[in-house]
Protein backbone atom coordinates (compact mmCIF):
# COMPACT_ATOMS: atom_id res chain seq x y z
CA UNK A 1 0.00 0.00 0.00
CA UNK A 2 1.34 3.45 -1.04
CA UNK A 3 1.21 6.78 0.98
CA UNK A 4 -1.54 9.20 0.41
CA UNK A 5 -1.51 13.10 0.77
CA UNK A 6 -4.40 15.54 -0.07
CA UNK A 7 -5.37 16.17 -3.84
CA UNK A 8 -5.76 19.72 -3.16
CA UNK A 9 -5.97 22.62 -0.13
CA UNK A 10 -8.82 22.83 1.25
CA UNK A 11 -9.80 25.29 4.24
CA UNK A 12 -12.22 26.03 7.15
CA UNK A 13 -12.79 28.33 9.88
CA UNK A 14 -14.83 28.21 13.01
CA UNK A 15 -14.53 28.74 16.93
CA UNK A 16 -11.92 27.51 19.16
CA UNK A 17 -13.21 25.71 21.72
CA UNK A 18 -11.07 26.32 24.55
CA UNK A 19 -10.83 30.81 23.96
CA UNK A 20 -14.03 31.51 22.11
CA UNK A 21 -12.34 33.32 19.50
CA UNK A 22 -12.53 32.61 15.28
CA UNK A 23 -9.53 30.42 14.43
CA UNK A 24 -8.81 29.02 11.14
CA UNK A 25 -7.12 25.88 9.27
CA UNK A 26 -5.64 25.14 6.29
CA UNK A 27 -4.51 21.60 4.64
CA UNK A 28 -2.13 21.02 2.09
CA UNK A 29 -0.90 18.84 0.57
CA UNK A 30 2.78 17.24 1.29
CA UNK A 31 5.79 15.54 0.12
CA UNK A 32 6.03 11.79 0.87
CA UNK A 33 7.46 10.51 4.43
CA UNK A 34 6.28 14.16 5.69
CA UNK A 35 3.69 12.38 8.43
CA UNK A 36 0.94 15.18 9.78
CA UNK A 37 3.08 18.51 9.92
CA UNK A 38 1.27 22.01 11.89
CA UNK A 39 2.37 25.29 11.26
CA UNK A 40 0.87 27.76 13.49
CA UNK A 41 0.68 31.29 13.11
CA UNK A 42 2.90 33.07 15.27
CA UNK A 43 3.94 37.12 15.59
CA UNK A 44 6.95 36.01 13.47
CA UNK A 45 5.05 33.94 10.92
CA UNK A 46 4.71 30.16 10.72
CA UNK A 47 6.47 27.65 12.96
CA UNK A 48 6.21 24.32 12.54
CA UNK A 49 5.35 21.73 15.24
CA UNK A 50 4.93 18.43 14.79
CA UNK A 51 2.95 15.95 16.54
CA UNK A 52 4.78 13.55 19.27
CA UNK A 53 3.40 11.42 22.29
CA UNK A 54 5.71 14.19 24.33
CA UNK A 55 4.55 17.41 22.59
CA UNK A 56 1.12 16.38 24.35
CA UNK A 57 0.52 18.46 27.19
CA UNK A 58 -3.34 19.50 27.70
CA UNK A 59 -5.33 16.35 28.56
CA UNK A 60 -8.23 17.60 30.51
CA UNK A 61 -10.78 18.61 28.18
CA UNK A 62 -9.28 17.62 24.87
CA UNK A 63 -5.70 17.06 23.30
CA UNK A 64 -3.34 20.15 22.71
CA UNK A 65 0.24 19.75 21.40
CA UNK A 66 2.87 21.77 22.59
CA UNK A 67 6.84 22.39 22.29
CA UNK A 68 9.47 25.61 22.69
CA UNK A 69 6.72 27.65 23.17
CA UNK A 70 4.07 26.89 20.06
CA UNK A 71 0.95 25.43 20.91
CA UNK A 72 -1.97 23.97 19.01
CA UNK A 73 -5.55 23.12 20.50
CA UNK A 74 -7.58 20.61 20.36
CA UNK A 75 -6.07 18.62 17.63
CA UNK A 76 -7.49 15.08 18.53
CA UNK A 77 -10.96 15.09 16.31
CA UNK A 78 -8.94 16.59 12.83
CA UNK A 79 -6.51 13.68 13.58
CA UNK A 80 -8.39 11.19 13.50
CA UNK A 81 -10.22 12.12 10.97
CA UNK A 82 -6.83 12.28 9.04
CA UNK A 83 -5.75 8.48 10.29
CA UNK A 84 -9.06 7.26 10.10
CA UNK A 85 -9.13 8.16 6.25
CA UNK A 86 -5.90 7.06 5.55
CA UNK A 87 -4.10 10.37 5.04
CA UNK A 88 -0.54 9.95 5.56
CA UNK A 89 1.27 13.13 4.68
CA UNK A 90 -0.25 17.06 4.98
CA UNK A 91 0.31 20.19 6.47
CA UNK A 92 -1.94 21.59 8.56
CA UNK A 93 -2.04 25.74 8.63
CA UNK A 94 -3.66 26.81 11.92
CA UNK A 95 -4.43 30.40 12.72
CA UNK A 96 -5.51 31.39 16.33
CA UNK A 97 -3.77 28.50 18.52
CA UNK A 98 -6.45 26.09 18.08
CA UNK A 99 -8.12 23.75 15.54
CA UNK A 100 -11.96 24.70 15.30
CA UNK A 101 -14.15 22.98 17.29
CA UNK A 102 -16.58 23.07 14.83
CA UNK A 103 -19.63 20.75 15.39
CA UNK A 104 -17.55 18.77 17.85
CA UNK A 105 -16.97 15.31 16.07
CA UNK A 106 -15.04 14.90 13.42
CA UNK A 107 -17.59 15.05 10.33
CA UNK A 108 -16.41 18.12 9.32
CA UNK A 109 -12.91 17.11 9.23
CA UNK A 110 -14.12 13.88 7.13
CA UNK A 111 -16.17 16.60 4.68
CA UNK A 112 -13.15 18.92 4.31
CA UNK A 113 -11.16 15.72 3.02
CA UNK A 114 -13.48 14.70 0.98
CA UNK A 115 -13.25 18.45 -0.93
CA UNK A 116 -9.47 18.03 -0.73
CA UNK A 117 -9.73 14.39 -2.57
CA UNK A 118 -6.59 12.04 -1.73
CA UNK A 119 -3.83 10.88 -4.33
CA UNK A 120 -1.59 7.86 -4.03
CA UNK A 121 2.04 8.65 -3.94
CA UNK A 122 4.79 6.07 -4.33
CA UNK A 123 6.58 5.39 -1.45
CA UNK A 124 4.77 2.55 0.87
CA UNK A 125 3.15 3.46 3.74
CA UNK A 126 4.49 2.33 6.90
CA UNK A 127 3.36 1.94 10.32
CA UNK A 128 4.69 0.93 13.93
CA UNK A 129 3.66 -2.61 14.79
CA UNK A 130 3.70 -3.36 18.48
CA UNK A 131 6.67 -5.61 19.32
CA UNK A 132 4.43 -7.42 22.28
CA UNK A 133 1.10 -7.04 24.16
CA UNK A 134 1.32 -4.00 26.44
CA UNK A 135 -0.87 -2.78 29.25
CA UNK A 136 -1.41 0.45 30.81
CA UNK A 137 -4.53 1.14 33.87
CA UNK A 138 -5.14 3.80 36.37
CA UNK A 139 -8.09 3.96 38.40
CA UNK A 140 -9.98 2.15 37.01
CA UNK A 141 -9.52 2.85 33.35
CA UNK A 142 -7.07 0.72 31.29
CA UNK A 143 -5.73 0.02 27.54
CA UNK A 144 -4.80 -3.42 26.98
CA UNK A 145 -3.14 -3.97 23.34
CA UNK A 146 -1.44 -6.86 21.62
CA UNK A 147 0.41 -7.28 18.01
CA UNK A 148 -2.60 -6.97 15.19
CA UNK A 149 -1.96 -6.45 11.61
CA UNK A 150 -5.13 -3.72 11.50
CA UNK A 151 -6.15 -1.46 13.90
CA UNK A 152 -9.00 -2.65 15.92
CA UNK A 153 -10.26 -1.42 19.49
CA UNK A 154 -13.00 -2.55 21.48
CA UNK A 155 -14.18 0.54 23.93
CA UNK A 156 -16.21 0.26 27.29
CA UNK A 157 -16.89 3.30 29.22
CA UNK A 158 -19.42 3.19 32.28
CA UNK A 159 -20.74 6.50 33.33
CA UNK A 160 -22.93 6.64 36.24
CA UNK A 161 -25.56 8.88 34.21
CA UNK A 162 -28.51 7.18 33.31
CA UNK A 163 -28.29 8.58 29.52
CA UNK A 164 -24.95 7.06 29.16
CA UNK A 165 -24.47 4.44 31.61
CA UNK A 166 -22.51 1.37 29.99
CA UNK A 167 -21.80 1.31 26.56
CA UNK A 168 -19.92 -0.78 24.26
CA UNK A 169 -18.13 -1.17 20.68
CA UNK A 170 -15.86 -2.52 18.55
CA UNK A 171 -14.76 -1.16 15.33
CA UNK A 172 -12.48 -2.66 13.17
CA UNK A 173 -10.77 0.60 11.33
CA UNK A 174 -11.01 1.08 7.94
CA UNK A 175 -12.12 4.31 6.04
CA UNK A 176 -15.60 3.09 5.54
CA UNK A 177 -15.80 2.03 8.87
CA UNK A 178 -14.50 5.56 10.48
CA UNK A 179 -17.27 7.33 9.48
CA UNK A 180 -19.67 5.47 12.05
CA UNK A 181 -17.72 7.21 14.52
CA UNK A 182 -17.02 10.57 12.45
CA UNK A 183 -20.12 12.22 13.30
CA UNK A 184 -20.05 11.14 16.88
CA UNK A 185 -19.57 14.02 18.91
CA UNK A 186 -18.20 15.01 22.44
CA UNK A 187 -19.61 15.40 25.18
CA UNK A 188 -19.46 17.03 28.79
CA UNK A 189 -21.36 17.87 32.03
CA UNK A 190 -23.40 21.17 32.46
CA UNK A 191 -21.81 21.44 36.53
CA UNK A 192 -18.09 20.67 34.64
CA UNK A 193 -18.81 23.33 31.89
CA UNK A 194 -19.32 26.22 34.71
CA UNK A 195 -16.15 25.27 36.46
CA UNK A 196 -14.28 25.19 33.20
CA UNK A 197 -15.33 28.02 32.01
CA UNK A 198 -14.65 29.60 35.60
CA UNK A 199 -11.15 28.58 34.62
CA UNK A 200 -11.40 30.80 31.55
CA UNK A 201 -11.49 27.40 29.37
CA UNK A 202 -13.81 25.74 27.44
CA UNK A 203 -15.01 29.66 25.94
CA UNK A 204 -16.19 28.43 23.08
CA UNK A 205 -17.70 25.24 24.34
CA UNK A 206 -21.73 25.25 23.25
CA UNK A 207 -24.72 23.26 22.29
CA UNK A 208 -23.58 24.01 18.99
CA UNK A 209 -20.50 21.70 19.43
CA UNK A 210 -21.03 19.15 22.26
CA UNK A 211 -23.55 16.89 24.07
CA UNK A 212 -24.74 18.31 27.20
CA UNK A 213 -25.57 16.72 30.17
CA UNK A 214 -27.47 17.61 33.45
CA UNK A 215 -28.77 15.32 36.42
CA UNK A 216 -31.87 14.59 34.42
CA UNK A 217 -30.53 13.94 30.56
CA UNK A 218 -29.53 15.72 27.63
CA UNK A 219 -29.65 19.68 27.17
CA UNK A 220 -29.21 19.10 23.47
CA UNK A 221 -33.00 19.92 21.83
CA UNK A 222 -31.86 18.07 18.74
CA UNK A 223 -31.25 14.65 20.80
CA UNK A 224 -28.10 11.83 20.01
CA UNK A 225 -27.02 11.07 16.66
CA UNK A 226 -26.71 7.72 17.45
CA UNK A 227 -28.08 5.64 20.32
CA UNK A 228 -24.75 4.77 21.09
CA UNK A 229 -23.24 8.42 20.34
CA UNK A 230 -20.46 8.66 23.55
CA UNK A 231 -18.44 5.51 23.05
CA UNK A 232 -18.56 6.57 19.59
CA UNK A 233 -16.75 9.38 20.60
CA UNK A 234 -14.36 8.24 22.92
CA UNK A 235 -13.42 5.66 20.17
CA UNK A 236 -12.83 8.44 17.44
CA UNK A 237 -10.97 10.35 20.50
CA UNK A 238 -9.16 6.76 20.86
CA UNK A 239 -8.04 7.41 17.19
CA UNK A 240 -6.85 10.73 17.05
CA UNK A 241 -4.65 10.41 20.43
CA UNK A 242 -2.92 7.11 18.82
CA UNK A 243 -2.24 9.56 16.04
CA UNK A 244 0.07 12.04 17.59
CA UNK A 245 2.42 8.97 16.66
CA UNK A 246 5.02 9.69 13.59
CA UNK A 247 3.86 6.56 12.03
CA UNK A 248 -0.36 5.00 11.77
CA UNK A 249 0.08 2.48 14.80
CA UNK A 250 -1.35 -0.90 14.53
CA UNK A 251 -3.01 -3.26 17.17
CA UNK A 252 -5.76 -5.26 18.76
CA UNK A 253 -6.77 -2.78 21.70
CA UNK A 254 -8.87 -2.98 24.59
CA UNK A 255 -9.68 -0.30 26.26
CA UNK A 256 -11.89 0.59 29.58
CA UNK A 257 -13.07 3.83 30.39
CA UNK A 258 -9.74 5.29 28.99
CA UNK A 259 -9.52 9.18 28.32
CA UNK A 260 -7.13 11.54 26.38
CA UNK A 261 -4.98 11.57 29.72
CA UNK A 262 -4.39 7.70 30.37
CA UNK A 263 -4.65 7.73 25.63
CA UNK A 264 -1.27 9.99 26.28
CA UNK A 265 0.76 7.71 28.94
CA UNK A 266 -0.21 4.54 27.34
CA UNK A 267 1.61 5.75 24.26
CA UNK A 268 4.34 6.90 26.31
CA UNK A 269 4.30 4.11 28.07
CA UNK A 270 4.95 2.18 24.50
CA UNK A 271 7.25 4.32 22.93
CA UNK A 272 10.06 4.16 26.09
CA UNK A 273 9.70 0.29 26.29
CA UNK A 274 10.23 -0.16 22.83
CA UNK A 275 7.43 -2.03 22.02
CA UNK A 276 6.98 0.36 18.39
CA UNK A 277 8.26 -0.96 15.12
CA UNK A 278 8.47 0.38 12.18
CA UNK A 279 7.68 -1.73 8.92
CA UNK A 280 6.35 -1.76 5.62
CA UNK A 281 3.21 -3.70 6.54
CA UNK A 282 1.35 -5.42 3.76
CA UNK A 283 -1.84 -4.31 4.06
CA UNK A 284 -3.77 -3.16 7.21
CA UNK A 285 -6.46 -0.69 5.69
CA UNK A 286 -7.85 -0.62 2.45
CA UNK A 287 -6.89 2.20 0.27
CA UNK A 288 -9.08 5.21 1.08
CA UNK A 289 -9.87 7.39 -2.06
CA UNK A 290 -12.85 5.73 -3.35
CA UNK A 291 -14.53 5.88 0.04
CA UNK A 292 -13.56 9.02 1.02
CA UNK A 293 -15.10 10.13 -1.93
CA UNK A 294 -18.77 8.06 -1.94
CA UNK A 295 -19.03 8.67 1.70
CA UNK A 296 -22.07 9.92 2.91
CA UNK A 297 -21.90 13.24 5.14
CA UNK A 298 -24.18 14.02 7.10
CA UNK A 299 -23.12 17.03 8.71
CA UNK A 300 -22.78 20.48 7.35
CA UNK A 301 -19.28 20.95 6.10
CA UNK A 302 -17.12 23.66 7.62
CA UNK A 303 -18.36 27.49 7.71
CA UNK A 304 -16.37 30.09 5.87
ZN1 LIG B 1 -13.29 14.33 21.47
Amino acid sequence: MQQTTIERQARCAGIGLHSGKEVGLVLRPAAEDTGILFHLETAAGFRSLAPTPEAVVATGLATSLCRDGLAVGTVEHLLAALRGLGVDNVHVDVSGGEVPILDGSAAPFAALLAEAGLRLQKKPRRFYRLSGPAHCSRGGKSISAEPYAGFRVDYLIDFPHPFIGRQRLTLELTPATFLRVAGARTFGFAGDVAALRASGLALGGSLDNALVLDDRGLLNAGGLRFPDEFVRHKILDFIGDMAVLPLPLTGRFTVICSGHSLNNEFLRQISSAGLLAATDSSRPFQPAPALVRRAPLPVPACAG
